[in-house]
């Protein structure tokens, strides 16, 4: 893979003899991989000069992929003077994060009204294709991508491009979720800043913004940037080979960069990381990685490209007794047009999810009367009063977040206070548009600590093993389906035991349907989930087209659901009682082979 920056520079172009080492263009950077794929990632001022490069090479500049971070200026401006787009016979895709309400193409189009821009984006005669993006997978030529949202004053995606045999993650304009972090440090676990940090791990290139240090971090809170101290710590714990400083402060000339890079690596330097500033110019090569490492676990190719369940309307619950924050949650919301319903304690908010169900519920952890996490767990245990997916944000303030992101299970995330109105909205927004692909949502059980310890201490092997095998044969036969399998739930993933009419590679957590099914004792049944919920579920439209889907929970001998017997079929079909029956008989079987 080799990578090329066409534009360093954050927020706006700065050209000048102070910045000529390190170029002056805002973010661009190019991408190739062996088979010729191109991609760009943002097209900031830096893509004119990309766009020049690629049309006198004539061939390779037919077809190409533009990946934008976010819609702020500087990430954008450039794709107007982006001459590949104005090629009869090119075919470029452009995607970015979606918006509420409005498409990314609108968006986008927004930079070249009349009132601003002579040329409209009707003039581009290249083939044009918009994607609307959300968190999830997907694959474009021979490179898979995975997105995943950033700490920014705008709804902001970061990309991990997996092609080659290597990994490269570009994540720009981020700021820590915990403030502290800025001066460095360890994310505590569970929250949004270890997951950040999960995302960057192990790659052979991070690219990522550093636009100021810890000192200067202070006066810049909420701008939604890094520091060099929180991003070199974050690459030294996930073993990143490369780091590649961006989105340069227009105010940091090259000797003044020179100097953050020499900072950069001295606090990198008891680890094998190699620390550079992004500079304009030279070809980056990344080498195949020798070494054996750990697989990334595998995604079944997926698009989740325009997330279609788009919700008529979308409701927030806010219960925040603190009549502030309060006012700054519900002014945030208002701000994305969400229709607003307030309550001051617990009693009413649990009253007001079972009545109205809400698409979202941000709640004090201390509510008057209980308390979010109280508030969280009467949810989550009664699914049927108050509906299995509501996501459920615990507003505390910061100190208060840490301490509970270990114990609290079934909170969908934390909000940690003081936080700005403009913070809070892109807040909102994402978790509006997780929920917005349903079958994203699948909440953790109130005793998931306890059900991976009970799944850990099966000791089971990854390999197949006949004796779950002869049960998934029977299985299939018994009810007539081409697929059925023996699924265990972890942390994260979904890992086949035993698999009849399907080898299945591990799937993430959020893509199992059986993740859903370890929620309740019954059967689950879908006898169709095109018209279910799961629908846009990438594994109802994948090579294994789950049509029908049928599954029991698996239990262990402490009674807690580590995973699932299930049947897959490509075409709608129901279970009578008797069948349903049958499938719980052959559970029962199955856990006493677990339990050996
Ligand atoms: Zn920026
Ligand atoms: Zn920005």
């Amino acid at each position: 893979m080799q990578v090329r920056f066409w534009g360093t520079r954050g927020s706006i172009a700065k050209a000048g003899p102070s910045t000529v080492r390190y170029g002056g263009n805002t973010s661009c950077v190019e991408v190739r991989t062996a088979s010729g794929a191109v991609l760009v990632l943002d097209c900031g001022t830096g893509a004119h000069g990309l766009g020049q490069a690629l049309v006198r090479e004539q061939g390779a500049a037919r077809r190409g992929h533009v990946l934008i971070s976010h819609t702020h200026w500087d990430h954008i401006q450039g794709l107007p003077f982006f001459a590949p787009l104005f090629q009869p016979g090119n075919e470029w895709h452009v995607y970015g994060p979606q918006g509420l309400g409005r498409s990314l193409r609108d968006v986008l189009a927004g930079q070249m009204e009349y009132t601003y821009f002579p040329i409209t984006p009707a003039e581009f005669s290249a083939n044009l294709a918009y994607h609307d993006l959300v968190e999830g997978s997907f694959e474009v030529d021979d490179i898979r991508v995975t997105t995943q949202y950033l700490n920014h004053p705008a709804l902001t995606l970061a990309y991990r491009i997996e092609a080659d045999g290597v990994t490269l993650v570009y994540a720009t304009d981020h700021e820590p979720h915990l403030a502290r972090l800025a001066d460095g440090g360890t994310p505590p676990h569970g929250g949004e800043d270890e997951k950040h940090g999960r995302f960057l791990a192990d790659a052979d290139l991070v690219i990522h913004d550093t636009q100021y240090t810890a000192e200067e971090y202070p006066r810049y809170r909420g701008w939604g940037h890094s520091t060099l101290e929180y991003v070199v710590d974050l690459a030294r714990a996930g073993s990143v080979r490369r780091l590649a400083m961006f989105h340069h402060d227009p105010n940091r000339h090259d000797d003044a960069l020179d100097q953050l890079v020499a900072r950069a690596r001295a606090r990198a330097h008891a680890d094998p990381i190699d620390v550079l500033a992004a500079a304009e110019g030279p070809v980056l090569e990344i080498p195949r990685r020798r070494s054996a490492v750990a697989p990334l676990p595998s995604i079944p190719a997926a698009t989740v490209t325009a997330c279609q369940a788009e919700p008529a309307e979308r409701t927030v619950l806010i219960a925040v007794d603190d009549a502030r924050v309060s006012a700054t949650l519900q002014a945030a919301a208002a701000a994305d047009g969400l229709r607003i319903l307030a309550a001051c304690d617990t009693a009413s908010a649990l009253r007001v999810i079972r009545d109205a169900r809400p698409s979202l519920v941000l709640a004090a952890r201390d509510l008057e009367g209980g308390g979010g996490p109280a508030l969280c767990r009467s949810v989550r245990d009664d699914q049927d009063s108050y509906g299995a997916e509501v996501p459920l944000v615990i507003v505390a303030a910061a100190a208060a977040v840490e301490g509970s992101m270990t114990s609290d299970a079934g909170v969908t995330d934390w909000l940690a206070l003081p936080c700005s109105e403009i913070y809070a909205r892109t807040r909102i927004r994402a978790w509006c548009l997780r929920r917005a692909c349903r079958w994203r949502q699948v909440p953790k059980p109130a005793d998931e600590p306890a059900r991976l310890q009970a799944l850990h201490g099966l000791h089971l092997a990854p390999e197949p093993e006949e004796r779950f095998d002869r049960h998934t044969r029977i299985a299939a036969a018994l009810f007539n389906v081409p697929i059925a399998l023996i699924n265990l739930i972890d942390d994260e993933h979904q890992w086949t035991k035993s698999n009849h009419g399907c080898p299945l590679a591990p799937v993430p957590r959020d893509m199992s349907f059986c993740a859903r099914t370890i929620l309740g004792p019954d059967v689950l049944e879908i006898s169709d989930v095109w018209n279910h919920e799961f629908g846009d579920n990438p594994m109802s439209h994948g090579d294994l087209s789950v049509r029908f889907y049928a599954g029991v929970a698996l239990t262990a001998p402490d009674g807690h659901r580590v995973g699932s017997l299930c049947l897959v079929d490509d075409h709608p079909r129901r279970l009578d009682e008797r069948q349903r029956g049958l499938l719980r008989d052959l559970a029962r079987v199955i856990e006493r082979e677990l339990a050996r």
